[in-house]
């Protein structure tokens, strides 16, 4: 069993996805070719934002909100104790102070509450000045917007959704990748939307911001490629990858997440009262780029994914470390304590999902997993 099966997503793609592939070779233009401006269009229409802006991947997408928005040194940006480290990573990198702040037990995505109180703290010291809020749609689900933004505006912040994991996820009818002010996402193998290598965009409504990073996205380029007003960074999504992404996402749209949810449903079933099983808040939806369940205390995660592997079975642990426990950010002050991320740390545990999962490969699992946890 594979723990995302892309294998036969393409198996099933086959004939589609190599005529797309061949066109591009035989058109030639393998960069910022005919597709990838079709793909940005599309996925504008999609998500229900004005612009989407292609880039070399999920964690470049991020980058250039922080130069766009010219996030430096002596500014905080917040991000959420638990989640992938590009999160942080691009705050630091930007010459930012990354100040992390704890999330829901019960979600998993950033928790308001914790949040302020980390606004609160850099406000007191004095030191760092605040800019922005990231919020991450962890595993799938899209954040609490809701809450985050009303945080974020108390206090003049931006918000900048790292829907990475959280393309085709939604909150009543607004799609993920269109919330706050900025979204991006990536299109990794993995994630939900994902090519056949690295990729990225960058989703927003303001039609001057998406000129700029349109400009950042190329060497700061003017009104050529040749004149260059600013400072940016080489990061195009290739259009290769646009080609495949066309014909994947009409996928996604056609079957993949309804096939998606009906295996997170039947594991939701099933495994009640083994494991804590991943809580969707009311009107929302996850595009299930994992599922995760939380151990109780009494099972020991590393038996339970031995005992898995055995029967052929792969899981990961995502994530293992809090963010704040990072070497990288060995030097970050912490702001506000995160107890929730240090104990989710400690139990969750993600198991196969995909569209192309076989309802009877979940079942395997099901049983597998209650074999262990008894
Ligand atoms: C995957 C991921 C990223 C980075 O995307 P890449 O395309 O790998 O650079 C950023 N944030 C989150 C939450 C992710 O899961």
């Amino acid at each position: 069993m594979q723990f995302r099966d892309l294998k036969t997503q393409y198996k099933i793609m086959k004939a589609q996805m190599d005529t797309a592939i061949c066109q591009v070779l035989e058109e030639g233009s393998y960069i910022s070719g005919r597709q990838v401006r079709e793909l940005e269009e599309k996925l504008a229409e999609y998500v229900g934002v004005k612009h989407c802006i292609t880039c070399g991947n999920g964690t470049d997408a991020l980058t250039l909100m922080m130069m766009v928005w010219n996030i430096t040194a002596g500014d905080a940006v917040f991000v959420p104790d638990f989640t992938f480290f590009a999160s942080g990573e691009i705050v630091a990198y930007a010459g930012a102070v990354p100040v992390f702040y704890d999330v829901s037990e019960q979600t998993f995505n950033g928790d308001a509450n914790s949040l302020e109180q980390a606004i609160l703290a850099v406000q007191k010291e004095g030191k760092l000045k605040p800019r922005a809020v990231i919020a991450v749609d962890l595993f799938g689900q899209p954040a609490e917007y809701q809450r985050i933004c009303a945080v974020a505006k108390k206090y003049g912040l931006l918000v900048l959704e790292d829907g990475a994991q959280g393309f085709g996820g939604s909150i009543g009818a607004q799609k993920a990748c269109s919330f706050g002010d900025a979204a991006t996402t990536s299109f990794f193998p993995a994630k939900p939307l994902g090519c056949y290598g690295d990729g990225g965009a960058v989703f927003v409504n303001d039609g001057e911001i998406a000129e700029r990073i349109k400009s950042f996205r190329v060497h700061g380029m003017g009104k050529s490629k040749y004149d260059n007003i600013r400072v940016g960074i080489n990061s195009r999504l290739d259009t290769l990858q646009a080609a495949v992404l066309l014909v994947k996402l009409q996928a996604f749209r056609d079957y993949e997440l309804e096939k998606i949810h009906r295996i997170a449903e039947f594991y939701t079933d099933s495994l009640k009262g083994y494991v804590k099983t991943p809580y969707i808040l009311p009107g929302y939806t996850s595009s299930w780029a994992q599922y995760a369940i939380q151990l109780p205390d009494s099972v020991d995660r590393a038996y339970v994914q031995k005992y898995l592997l055995a029967k052929g079975i792969p899981t990961m642990v995502y994530y293992q470390k809090p963010m704040h426990q990072q070497q990288a950010f060995a030097l970050c002050k912490q702001y506000t304590d995160c107890p929730i991320t240090e104990a989710l740390c400690q139990c969750v545990l993600e198991i196969p999902i995909s569209p192309y999962m076989e309802l009877e490969e979940a079942e395997q699992v099901v049983t597998a997993l209650k074999e262990a946890c008894s």
